[in-house]
């Protein structure tokens, strides 16, 4: 009998949630923190009317179809919206002193297709909405961690 064989996801969900700690995994994003251990930023886009949405929710919201698959995007877009935080959760690497920035990103896949994370090696008083950046990867607790860099600035 050739059953439905089902894929093992790697890495298993015990070892995601330990290489991710503090993150909140759940079934729905699991595919995208596999993508993040290989640098692929993973948006989930429906099989059937292409539409992207994020954050990774198993059923379309346009279609209301269960076909959706993590698949990578650019991470080219604008920035659509700034914070700075005085202070926040401590993290590695996270010095509130300066003010630490988070933005929304509007992605070049989509038309309202968003994606929040923070900005790296950039002035603060450079992160400006309509600002195009580009997707980088810096290293949080030995694991890939998705990151803004302002398009056209260093490398
Ligand atoms: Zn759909």
């Amino acid at each position: 009998m050739t059953g439905h064989r089902r894929e093992e996801p790697y890495p298993s969900n015990g070892e995601l949630v330990q290489r991710f700690p503090g993150e909140p995994i759940t079934h729905d994003n699991a595919a995208h923190y596999r993508g993040r251990l290989r640098k692929q930023l993973l948006v989930n886009r429906c099989d059937d009317c292409a539409i992207w949405h994020a954050p990774p929710k198993p059923v379309c919201p346009e279609c209301w179809s269960a076909n959706v698959t993590a698949t990578p995007v650019t991470g080219n877009g604008e920035i659509f919206m700034n914070v700075f935080l005085h202070q926040g959760p401590p993290a590695p690497g996270v010095d509130y002193s300066t003010p630490y920035p988070v933005v929304t990103v509007e992605l070049e896949e989509q038309v309202g297709l968003r994606f929040t994370a923070t900005v790296a090696d950039a002035d603060n008083d450079d992160i400006r909405i309509g600002q195009a950046v580009r997707l980088d990867w810096r290293e949080r607790n030995g694991a890939p961690m998705p990151v803004f860099v302002l398009a056209g600035a260093g490398a």
